[in-house]
């Protein structure tokens, strides 16, 4: 399925992404070789994003790296709207690969990842490496166990189709990730998208990023002004909206959740990146770091019939 024209803006959320991950790495927050081959140095960005941009890549990969462990990497990963995520590379390099690795975003995103794959050594060597072969045709991308195929996340029949081609084995632990992807859906679609990976892999976990409690009351408009403004919305209920986010997964089938506010997440992370990372750049409000974390959060699902201890993932 081809884009519409209003999803030209959802698209673009990845280059903001991928810009300010790439403007993170290069004043040190963490390290990541190869997101400068895949996006231009944007501009600068404030010490509170760059702090964000951290929580979240070190949020998500501590959950992600507790899983591939648990499991032994004898799992797979499906990064749903993975835009310019980097992180095949780093299990790669990392010796964590899983079983088999796949990515879905629309056309428009992958097929520029698939361009810049083919055609800069940076990205392409190390897939071939172990004597894989790279097969790229269009916006998808075959190789070893790395797939990136184009999609459309509000079709799932489709969306199913195109991982089991791509030899998705739904009997292996799974893991579902998004990161800043679920908001850009309707309630009833995100839904929808959250129950087929319930149905269809008995094993498995689920982790999303996302805003918190703007969606409903504001709408888009008010997340993208706290992203760069960070505006301070008085009289939103936070623990109401905490709450749904766990019940959009325990409703359609997931057997438990759990979330955390970004806040927490910082304070969670090993202490010792998190004094280092503080030294990098000065911030003078405090404060509003604060209220910028608060309003982002992470919530990971677990389905784990085998008993595996998915449920004792967490931070
Ligand atoms: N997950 C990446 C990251 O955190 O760096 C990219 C995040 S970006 C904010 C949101 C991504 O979700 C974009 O790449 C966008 O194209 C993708 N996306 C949103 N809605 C989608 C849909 N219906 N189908 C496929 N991809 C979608």
């Amino acid at each position: 399925s081809t884009a519409g024209v209003d999803d030209s803006a959802v698209i673009a959320t990845n280059d903001d992404a991928a810009s300010c991950k790439r403007f993170a790495v290069q004043q040190g927050y963490w390290k990541d070789p190869y997101i400068q081959h895949l996006v231009r140095p944007g501009e600068r960005k404030a010490p509170e994003i760059n702090r964000g941009y951290y929580a979240r890549t070190q949020g998500v990969r501590q959950l992600l790296d507790q899983f591939l462990r648990l499991t032994r990497c004898e799992c797979q990963v499906v990064s749903l709207g993975a835009g310019f995520e980097t992180t095949y590379w780093r299990l790669k390099d990392e010796g964590l690969l899983p079983r088999g690795y796949f990515e879905v975003d629309f056309p428009a995103v992958t097929s520029r990842k698939c361009h810049y794959i083919r055609s800069r050594p940076p990205l392409s060597k190390p897939l071939t490496e172990g004597g894989g072969q790279l097969q790229i045709e269009g916006g998808t991308l075959h190789c070893s166990q790395y797939h990136i195929l184009s999609g459309d996340l509000r079709n799932t029949e489709e969306l199913d189709a195109s991982l089991t081609t791509s030899g998705i084995d739904k009997s292996l632990p799974t893991l579902f990730m998004t990161e800043c992807v679920l908001v850009y859906l309707t309630p009833e679609q995100s839904s929808k998208l959250v129950r087929w990976a319930a149905d269809n892999f008995p094993t498995a976990m689920f982790v999303n990023y996302e805003q918190v409690n703007m969606k409903d009351k504001f709408g888009q408009v008010m997340i993208e002004n706290l992203k760069t403004r960070h505006c301070h919305l008085a009289g939103v209920d936070l623990c109401a909206d905490a709450e749904s986010q766990k019940q959009r997964f325990l409703s359609v089938g997931w057997e438990g959740a759990e979330l955390l506010d970004m806040w927490t997440v910082y304070h969670s992370l090993p202490q010792q990146d998190v004094q280092r990372i503080e030294r990098l750049e000065f911030l003078d409000e405090v404060e509003l770091l604060q209220q910028l974390l608060q309003h982002y959060c992470i919530t990971w699902a677990w389905k784990d019939p085998r008993g595996l201890g998915l449920a004792s993932l967490g931070f």
